[in-house]
């Protein structure tokens, strides 16, 4: 049988940088330091340009980049303990934990049949006098309905936070995710769109004030050395991480442009009537951090795959609000992510991947009979 068709190879993913990443990383090690340095401010610099924002915070991970920016609006008393948080459910888990870690309520809204993005017409019926806040997550790495959301966000006077960790250099319209709201959370967890070799994280705004109190709340609350303005706790960008994503950054662009390629060969040559393909609102907009296909016999499927050497996942086989984690929220009634969890199923795509790997996967989609 030939080769296993890996979901993601990040050996194979890195190593094409190989020599300009271990260069980086020497460069780090030889300086003799390693937090707070220049790496980090150069990379800040550099992916504020990026995403056409003014300011960038390096943190540590992308569920602290999330908690930051709600920890930095309940400095400025904008939200308070027990405040409400509109999100959708078919998420990473990260993006509710940030909300419950800072004391505040996750409301779990439902998401829209075609592009699986939060439905706007489920966040209007959960706003209440207690809501402060709506994160948009770009899943899949599809902007969220942006104009919408900015609509609903200044009718109500909330504040919209991107999370942005599947969608970095998405396009929406003429501005890129990061630059889409009132702050935006990213990660560069290794196997994001732009991803480290470690944990690394950032929080881009146009918000002067919001990034100095991020800032400094992502420095134990510190201002300047041993004087504290705020309980703030330790999650900051390395330099070691912020000099790889530095070289990253910078094929980013080519590698969304790959990621593309592939998903138009899949969406075009994926011929099968019990497969639902991926539903692109303006192909800017999809940077295709997945692929995500749908069936009513996914698990069926995934064992096909599986049996002819190729891998796949599913991402999330439980929405939040079913997960144990969150059985306070388990009653809420929300139909459409209830019935994606159970016919999602995520390709392989990846830049890397060759011309026969992308061959195989259609052709075996197309073989599969129920
Ligand atoms: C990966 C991810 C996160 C969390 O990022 P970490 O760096 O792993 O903490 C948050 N939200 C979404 C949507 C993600 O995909």
């Amino acid at each position: 049988m030939d080769k296993l068709i890996p979901f993601l190879d990040l050996k194979r993913e890195n190593e094409r940088y190989g020599d300009e990443i271990k260069e980086a990383v020497n460069r780090v090690i030889d300086s003799g330091w390693y937090i707070l340095g220049k790496e980090k401010e150069q990379f800040e610099k550099a992916f504020a340009g990026y995403c056409g924002t003014q300011f960038c915070v390096g943190v540590g991970n992308g569920l602290d980049a999330i908690r930051l920016i709600l920890m930095a609006y309940m400095e400025q008393g904008i939200m308070q303990d027990g405040d409400e948080i509109i999100l959708p459910a078919n998420s990473f888990i990260a993006t509710a934990l940030a909300v419950t870690q800072c004391k505040l309520k996750p409301i779990f809204a439902d998401c829209d049949p075609v592009t699986y993005n939060i439905a706007p017409s489920s966040i209007r019926e959960r706003i209440t006098p207690k809501t402060r806040a709506i994160i948009a997550v770009h899943l899949y790495g599809q902007i969220a309905p942006m104009d919408e959301l900015n609509d609903i966000a200044k009718e109500y006077n909330l504040r919209l936070i991107e999370d942005a960790a599947q969608a970095h250099g998405a396009v929406y319209k003429d501005r890129k995710a990061g630059n889409l709201a009132d702050a935006a959370a990213f990660s560069f967890y290794p196997v994001k769109n732009l991803g480290g070799l470690g944990d690394a994280g950032a929080i881009t705004t146009n918000n002067k004030g919001l990034a100095h109190t991020i800032q400094s709340l992502s420095n134990y609350g510190s201002v300047e050395k041993y004087i504290h303005q705020y309980k703030g706790m330790n999650s900051r960008l390395d330099e070691i991480q912020a000099a790889i994503l530095s070289v990253k950054l910078k094929y980013l662009d080519e590698e969304n442009k790959q990621r593309q390629q592939i998903a138009s060969l899949y969406s075009e040559k994926i011929k099968n009537k019990h497969i639902i393909l991926p539903q692109i609102k303006d192909i800017n907009s999809h940077v295709f951090h997945l692929y995500v296909i749908r069936t009513k016999q996914r698990d069926i499927l995934q064992k096909f795959l599986m049996d002819n050497g190729v891998q796949t996942q599913i991402h999330y086989p439980v929405t939040i609000h079913k997960q144990k984690a969150y059985i306070d929220s388990s009653h809420v009634n929300l139909p459409v992510c209830e019935r994606l969890q159970n016919e999602v199923l995520s390709l392989p795509l990846y830049p890397s991947l060759t011309k026969n790997e992308i061959e195989k996967v259609i052709d075996l989609l197309n073989s599969w009979t129920l």
